[in-house]
């Protein structure tokens, strides 16, 4: 933009403010003219299976329902394969769909032996996944740092997964009716893959059944706005991952500092269907700081962050 452009630009956002909305109306004739998504965009509020009160497969699903839950996450590793025929069971005639299946991944490794034992591992683990008709498998890349020894680089990484590993994943889940969903993580993490851009570029250059999620944790460290990065991953963007912002436990414990409202606005704009998923802990039990916190107190947590979330959901 010329530097005149953006004065003018900034004079009429200066009257904005001065004037009130005769000049808010004159200011919305040069704002862009956005298209509305082909379907709106759903709130489906997700929980971890472990976090999900109740110790059958049954009484969590009926616990969701019951709560204003839409979709389910479960764990990875062989639990999709040895849970398959049961999930199913379980799933039909609900109103839930199953989002992702999460779990460790590393297709870091320098030696080609261990990556592929890394995707063998994976294959029938899509194939559960495709079954049962989830979203897709959660995948980050790798963790730690790509310095130490016995790990590829960064560009030797990207390389080897979007031509290699995680094309042949994305492949097999594509087949199977699912995908691989990949991770954005903090720096601290993982120096690979930190921002959902560049989780959606790797993503297409991938090719068909890869896919990317935002995790709010990971992204109010590693954005500069929630609404951009989701805005950035588009289609691509197939999973959420969400907890407080101050303090990684059930989000409204420090309600003051738990605002999605941004992040929302951009969901909205991308007519989003996948799930927004609680991933992170609880607050410690006042009375004994071992011992976690009863189930009463974890239910009441739940149904206030579902009430938070509902109501940001509405403010975007
Ligand atoms: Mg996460």
């Amino acid at each position: 933009m010329k530097r005149r452009m953006f004065l003018k630009g900034s004079a009429v956002a200066g009257v904005t403010t001065l004037c009130g909305s005769g000049a808010a109306k004159a200011a919305e004739s040069w704002m862009p003219k956005l298209k509305a998504p082909e379907q709106q965009a759903k709130l489906n509020l997700c929980l971890q299976w472990g976090g999900i009160p109740g110790s059958e497969m049954t009484q969590k699903l009926d616990f969701l329902e019951a709560n204003g839950f839409s979709a389910v996450e479960i764990p990875s590793g062989n639990w999709p394969i040895e849970n398959c025929e049961a999930m199913i069971q379980a799933m039909k005639g609900r109103k839930l769909f199953l989002a992702t299946a999460c779990g460790p991944s590393d297709f870091s490794y320098a030696e080609p032996e261990k990556r592929e034992a890394e995707v063998q591992k994976f294959l029938p683990v899509l194939e559960a996944l495709g079954k049962m008709k989830s979203v897709g498998l959660i995948i980050c890349p790798a963790r730690g740092k790509l310095s130490e020894p016995g790990r590829l680089s960064a560009k030797e990484l990207r390389k080897d997964f979007v031509e290699n590993t995680g094309r042949r994943l994305a492949e097999h889940a594509h087949k199977h009716g699912t995908s691989i969903v990949l991770e954005p993580l903090r720096r601290n993490e993982t120096p690979f893959l930190r921002q959902v851009a560049d989780g959606a570029a790797i993503a297409r250059d991938t090719g068909p059944g890869c896919t990317v999620m935002g995790d709010f944790w990971h992204m109010q460290l590693e954005e500069t706005s929630f609404m951009g990065a989701f805005i950035s991953a588009g289609k691509l963007l197939t999973h959420v991952h969400i907890a407080g912002l101050k303090e990684r436990i059930i989000p409204g414990v420090h309600a003051e500092a738990d605002n999605y409202v941004d992040g929302f606005k951009g969901l909205k704009l991308l007519g989003y269907q996948g799930a927004v998923s609680f991933e992170g802990g609880w607050p410690k039990n006042p009375a004994d700081p071992k011992k976690g916190l009863p189930e009463e107190e974890r239910i009441r947590l739940i149904r206030n962050m579902v009430k938070l979330l509902q109501e940001q959901w509405a403010m975007a």
